[in-house]
């Protein structure tokens, strides 16, 4: 049974390409936020996240330096 592997979770545009590096979330390109961490010694990893863990800054050390996501309060 195929039941929809490939759809984004965030989107659902059956396009996904990608995992969110954190919580694995299903991603397609456009949903996904790239990032490129460093590990301290100079090797810059590339991740993708999803737009949650993307803004959370236990999650994604570079959350601090993007612009504030508009949220519906
Ligand atoms: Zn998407
Ligand atoms: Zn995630």
């Amino acid at each position: 049974m195929q039941c929809n592997e490939l759809v984004c979770e965030v989107c659902n545009n059956a396009s996904m390409q990608l995992k969110c590096s954190f919580c694995h979330k299903k991603l397609c390109y456009a949903c996904a936020h790239f990032e490129l961490v460093g590990s301290g010694c100079g090797t810059v990893y590339p991740l993708y996240y999803c737009p949650s863990c993307a803004y959370d800054d236990s999650i994604n050390p570079n959350a601090c330096f993007k612009e504030p996501q508009k949220k519906k309060e």
